[in-house]
């Protein structure tokens, strides 16, 4: 939940059926084509054409990064400059944390001939490296399945080995969990494990970004943005990001909010210990922030206003959370590979948490790209006219926020008790509290009704967008059980003549509101053998509506691959 993607974190678009045939490549035994010619990059494995490696670069679509820098002070813009300057060091630490041998095997493919070599080179990039994340990391090249590990341990290390280990030398337990260390084996008793702080490890690095971070921070004239700057110089080389953490809490009342350094840990599949580098430099829009930020406010009527029994509530929970509205003006590293980030909630390091809460950052300009490639031409194919005709940016952008929102509200710890049944429902339960809560916002007078309704129709093109990969992953499950709901309750219907779906809006607002009474209900009660009866009879099957909507999209992209505009703009600073 930290980070949010739109839901397509599990995607089965490496199968078939949901992507566009591929023209197979003229055969070489063509007389025009000597047989003696190279078709394809021979890194690439056997069974992918040149044509399919196309296709998957097609599943991104190009989007411009753009922000406005016309306000931004000169000592802003060059500070921005060194900032993407350490982010492309970021990125080439990333790129050796997903596996040490991604620089050669990128060099060896640039220097190859052949046809797709150029896609082959670009999809490398997309996915920085060389398995494919749209398709459960199988390899794209010749090199064999992924290390679980990742860069972060040794190649032969097992899961296994690491625990034995552990239980072995529990004095050592935290540096070899730590978030910040790379386990590598000793030079003389290969089976004595050493973590490596990343200090150390990525040293030259570091050393160059902290340099870079400290020029940065002597350019700034806001001194929150310069005590971050330099906090976070010294923690690269310290190895200790606590402090730099908490400075970054307390960035006030600056343009440039910059995010740099090792963050999440989505990339250790072995065991979800090590931090990956990357970095989102931003520039705020403290207008847009500050509106948001009013919703704070909102919160603990929202949660008395949730339709639930009140033994349920809790009032009384902090709901102090900083949101900022920015525009990406670079990102790096673990933030831009593959299916890329619309929102983020940082930092992860729990003390921190505790002393200062955490920061939500809304990424405006990426989501808006997501919106115009991908959101609207769903709705376009699968929304009768009338509807699709009112899916507006804005109401869609805040029914994002009002869902990362709602997971703070309701029953909170229950995942325990619900287990496997409460990821999915945990996602549902955002998406219709998220919907209600809006509803109760209108009432308050914070947003029109008209602004509502677009936020449920924007929410409508959403339910395929996130059942389009597969219902087996949280967020697909989740927007079929509404999907199936809102079908069964019949406040969406589809319509035989046009093949599309349309909707009786106050039913669907009424209906929303059911589901999320049995959803939060469920929730608090903690009630297992409910939540399974729910996802049975709504989260299971998919309807052939849904199906044939579904195969209508097989042209609309994956996701975006950035293009940032800052590059152009730098020219002109
Ligand atoms: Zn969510």
């Amino acid at each position: 939940m930290k980070r949010i993607t739109l839901g397509i974190s599990i995607l089965a678009a490496a199968c078939g059926t949901q992507r566009e045939v591929v023209q197979p490549i003229p055969s070489p035994a063509q007389p025009t084509q000597p047989a003696a010619q190279v078709t394809t990059v021979p890194l690439l494995v056997d069974t992918i054409t040149a044509a399919e490696i196309t296709a998957r670069v097609a599943q991104f679509a190009p989007a411009t990064l753009d922000f406005d820098d016309r306000t931004l002070a000169p000592w802003e813009k060059q500070v921005l400059a060194k900032l993407v300057e350490a982010s492309r060091i970021m990125h080439d630490i990333y790129t050796v944390q997903v596996s040490p041998q991604n620089p050669a095997w990128r060099a060896q493919l640039a220097a190859q001939e052949g046809d797709g070599k150029e896609a082959t080179l670009e999809y490398f990039d997309i996915m920085v490296g060389p398995w494919d994340r749209l398709a459960h990391d199988e390899p794209f090249l010749e090199v064999g399945p992924k290390a679980a590990g990742a860069g972060y341990y040794p190649a032969d290390m097992t899961k296994q080995e690491f625990e034995s280990y552990l239980a072995a030398n529990p004095g050592e337990k935290d540096a070899l969990t730590s978030y910040f260390t790379v386990i590598t084996r000793d030079g003389n008793n290969r089976n004595k494990l050493v973590p490596v702080p990343y200090s150390k490890y990525y040293h030259d690095h570091l050393q160059r970004a902290a340099g870079l971070l400290r020029e940065a921070a002597q350019l700034s004239q806001n001194a929150s943005l310069a005590d971050f700057l330099r906090k976070r110089a010294d923690a690269f080389l310290s190895n200790d990001y606590y402090a730099s953490d908490v400075a970054w809490m307390d960035i006030a009342n600056s343009r440039v909010e910059p995010t740099i350094g090792p963050y999440e840990v989505y990339e250790d599949h072995l065991f979800g210990y090590k931090a990956a580098f990357e970095s989102f430099i931003t520039v705020a829009d403290p207008a847009a922030s500050g509106e948001l930020d009013n919703l704070k406010g909102q919160l603990k009527e929202l949660e008395a206003r949730l339709p639930m029994p009140d033994q349920y509530k809790n009032v009384n929970r902090g709901f102090e959370s900083p949101i900022r509205v920015v525009d990406v003006v670079y990102s790096a590293g673990d933030a831009r590979r593959g299916v890329q980030t619309i929102a983020f909630n940082l930092p992860n390091d729990e003390r921190v948490i505790e002393a200062k809460g955490s920061k939500k950052v809304m990424l405006r300009n990426v989501m808006r790209a997501k919106f115009e490639k991908i959101l609207t031409p769903i709705s376009q194919t699968v929304l009768v006219n009338e509807l699709a005709a009112q899916v507006d940016f804005q109401p869609w952008f805040i029914n994002v926020l009002m869902h990362e929102l709602a997971h703070g509200l309701g029953p909170q710890g229950v995942n325990k008790t619900l287990k496997e049944r409460h990821s999915a429902l945990e996602e549902a339960k955002a998406d219709v509290t998220g919907l209600h809560n809006l509803t109760v916002l209108a009432e308050r007078g914070v947003y029109t009704p008209d602004f509502v309704r677009k936020a449920y129709i924007a929410h409508l093109g959403d339910l395929f967008r996130a059942t389009r990969f597969g219902t087996s992953e949280a967020h697909g499950k989740a927007n079929l059980i509404q999907f199936n709901y809102f079908m069964e309750k019949g406040s969406l219907k589809f319509d035989n003549t046009t093949q599309r779906f349309s909707a009786d809006l106050d039913a669907l607002v009424r209906h929303n509101r059911e589901l999320a009474t049995e959803i939060l209900t469920i929730q608090g009660l903690g009630d297992y053998e409910r939540a399974g009866r729910l996802i049975t009879q709504y989260g299971t099957d998919v309807r052939p509506e849904m199906r044939n909507a579904i195969a209508q999209l097989n042209r609309v992209p994956v996701d975006v691959k950035p293009v940032h505009a800052v590059f152009d703009k730098m020219k002109t600073w």
